[in-house]
């Protein structure tokens, strides 16, 4: 019997490709674009919800009434958790660790908060763990079931499956005219899922475009081994539901990973990364962020001044939610979150982050 992916529709695909004009002409190019996957959800849109897709629909195949998740205090991939679990009413447990202060930081806890989100704070990973197994060990004795585990950045194998799909989704958009097959796609390299995935799915679209990924986390977490290990646990689970999918291979050589542009810790801002976004919003009027995508168009920038690349179709693949949700989150009081976060609320933002106040 054939096996299907489990699966729940939460996004608005596709997501529209535009070309980015203004910077083009900045940087002296002719065929620059943007895949604007901020658009991909109507509530909350970004590179989450294609993941969550499939995590999500696996959580109700399974019948979990819960989720739990972990990242980051300001992770985008809790958010998205939080505001599609409960889309499908399941409830939603985020079990955060502590990360440089920001405005988005501020925004994505409130709207965890509206969204009825339960989150959790820990200083340190290993206690992270354990009150992770606490709080399921808790629910197995309590409703004699536990919750349905969320890996961070959902970039397990079945997560990224989401991303393989957006690699056909550009070749549709490729055959259909809206883009000349790309030479290479820029897009940040966090827990991975992302850039794997779309590595994988444009090669088995058969798609010769170049994938390079800018690291935005630190190299224990996202590097070539780890890369290479989620490409074919990732392929293996394709091929397992459906045997037609193409047994493509993935040489160490063919993985380009830029480093340079990570700064000194996750979530903390650089310059060259708030100088790329500062661009791009005054440029072609995109809204990107100073932990993935700043850093992802300033490498971007980057490469295209010094390589002679500019004759290239180049993709920048936009990850970051552009929908503004900051209506409702307006007047919602952050004493009602759990005290370890008011921290967020009472002290700076860090100094690069001048840009919104949103
Ligand atoms: C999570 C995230 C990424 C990184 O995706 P991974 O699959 O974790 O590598 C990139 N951009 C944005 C805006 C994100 O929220």
């Amino acid at each position: 019997m054939k096996q299907k992916a489990p699966y729940v529709p939460l996004g608005k695909f596709p997501t529209p490709i535009e070309k980015l004009r203004r910077l083009a002409k900045k940087i002296g190019t002719d065929h620059l674009y943007v895949k604007q996957d901020g658009l991909s959800g109507t509530l909350y849109g970004g590179n989450k919800i294609r993941s969550l897709e499939f995590l999500l629909g696996d959580a109700l195949r399974q019948k979990a009434g819960e989720v739990i998740t972990v990242g980051f205090a300001g992770s985008n991939h809790a958010l998205a958790t939080a505001v599609y679990a409960r889309k499908l009413g399941l409830k939603c447990t985020s079990m955060l660790m502590p990360q440089p202060n920001a405005q988005y930081v501020r925004q994505n806890l409130l709207l965890s908060y509206v969204c009825g989100a339960e989150i959790h704070q820990y200083r340190h990973l290993t206690a992270l763990y354990l009150q992770t197994f606490l709080q399921i060990l808790q629910r197995r004795l309590k409703y004699g079931k536990v919750p349905y585990m969320i890996p961070s950045g959902g970039s397990s194998p079945l997560g990224t499956v989401g991303y393989v799909n957006a690699g056909f989704e550009l070749r549709e958009q490729v055959e259909e005219g809206l883009i000349v097959e790309p030479g290479q796609v820029f897009i940040p390299l966090g827990t991975m899922g992302t850039a794997v995935g779309l590595t994988l799915g444009l090669k088995a679209a058969g798609l010769k475009t170049r994938v390079i990924s800018v690291r935005v986390v630190d190299a224990k977490l996202g590097n070539k081994k780890k890369f290479i290990k989620l490409f074919y646990e990732t392929r293996e689970l394709i091929h397992s539901l459906d045997p037609s999918f193409p047994k493509v291979d993935l040489s160490e050589s063919s993985i380009d990973i830029r480093h340079e542009f990570y700064g000194q810790q996750h979530a903390r801002f650089t310059k060259e990364g708030m100088a790329a976004v500062n661009l791009v919003e005054k440029s072609d009027g995109i809204r990107l962020d100073g932990t993935y995508t700043g850093k992802t168009m300033a490498a971007l920038i980057d490469h295209l001044k010094k390589q002679d690349s500019k004759d290239m179709v180049t993709l920048f693949w936009n990850t970051y939610n552009a929908r503004d949700f900051s209506d409702t989150v307006k007047g919602v009081d952050y004493h009602h979150l759990p005290r370890c976060f008011h921290r967020y609320f009472e002290e700076d933002v860090q100094p690069l982050d001048n840009h919104h106040s949103d």
